[in-house]
């Protein structure tokens, strides 16, 4: 498994954004498969194994592991959350979605809505959205910016760079505390948004997955594309990469999102705990007092 996931990835991490495109990266991709069918018996043993992989997460509860959604609407963070997670034991899993900013978040440091809800150890959170609005939809419309009651003199021109960097050092911090960070970008061009926001009007049954307020975020198309990039450049690191995931084709980006779970798991070592001598001469007494009772 492993080796098959380390192929489906390696183009699509950035763990050092320095020299990092975003037109390097074409949403259409599905790597080497040439259809759905060829890529559908890889993703099902990659869901399993990964809820394998969750029972030892949770048993041994030391590390955790954060999977952040980013995208434009439409694009498939939902769809491919639920599909990637569906083997998975709910109890040892929360997704966090971020909306709009409350007036009570509005009243605490940018990190602060999401620091609060960091996976326990032995668990997997996911968020959909995340702080990285924060370096999106906040710099594309520089007027939510002003509702965050921050000092005057603290606006200046350096606001997104101190951003890049204070959420460099959250990242890092909560590695060391054994948080396994992986972020995704599932990249979707805009003829293909199209196509999905279509169906969403055309279809009745899709028709509640439409907000009007997606046709004006798509009007700032460009603005988007520079702020993700900007933002991967500043924030892919060893110890949180991005993956820029083509998200074109479902299918492939459910495929490439797991896989590269996967692989963040695989590099745990995770083994089930093992009980000491002492512990297992206790268990062996209770289980002959257990056999003895009538
Ligand atoms: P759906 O797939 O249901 O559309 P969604 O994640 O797009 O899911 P919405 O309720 O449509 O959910 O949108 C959430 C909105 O909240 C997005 O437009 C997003 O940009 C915005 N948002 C998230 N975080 C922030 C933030 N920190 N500041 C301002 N707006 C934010
Ligand atoms: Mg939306």
């Amino acid at each position: 498994m492993p080796k098959i996931t380390e192929n489906l990835i390696q183009n699509y991490r950035i763990t050092d954004g320095k020299r990092f495109r975003l037109k390097d990266i074409d949403p259409g991709d599905t790597g080497k498969f040439k259809s759905k069918d060829e890529a559908t018996g890889l993703l099902d043993r990659g869901v399993q194994w990964l809820a394998e992989e969750q029972e030892k997460l949770y048993a041994s509860d030391n590390w955790s592991l954060l999977l952040i959604f980013q995208a434009m609407d439409a694009a498939g963070k939902d769809g491919t959350i639920k599909h990637v997670m569906s083997g998975i034991n709910p109890q040892g899993c929360q997704v966090h979605s971020f909306k709009a900013p409350t007036s009570t978040d509005l009243d605490h440091d940018f990190l602060w809505r999401c620091a609060k809800v960091m996976p326990e150890r032995g668990r997997i959170g996911i968020f959909n959205r995340s702080y990285y609005e924060e370096t999106l939809v906040v710099r594309v419309h520089p007027e939510l910016l002003m509702r965050q009651k921050l000092p005057a003199d603290l606006i200046g021109k350096k606001i997104w760079e101190h951003r890049f960097e204070d959420i460099r050092n959250f990242e890092r911090f909560h590695s060391r505390q054994g948080t396994v960070i992986r972020k995704f970008f599932l990249h979707v061009s805009p003829e293909e948004q199209k196509r999905r926001f279509l169906s969403r009007l055309e279809e009745k049954e899709k028709n509640w997955k439409f907000s009007t307020s997606d046709i004006a975020e798509r009007a700032h198309w460009e603005k988007y594309m520079e702020a993700y990039e900007d933002m991967i450049r500043n924030t892919a690191t060893e110890y949180a990469p991005w993956y820029v995931v083509p998200a074109d084709n479902k299918w492939f980006t459910r495929v490439v999102v797991a896989a590269a779970i996967v692989d963040a798991m695989h590099g745990l070592k995770l083994e089930f705990p093992k009980v000491d001598k002492r512990k297992r001469k206790e268990l062996e007494a209770i289980e002959a007092t257990l056999k003895r009772e009538k």
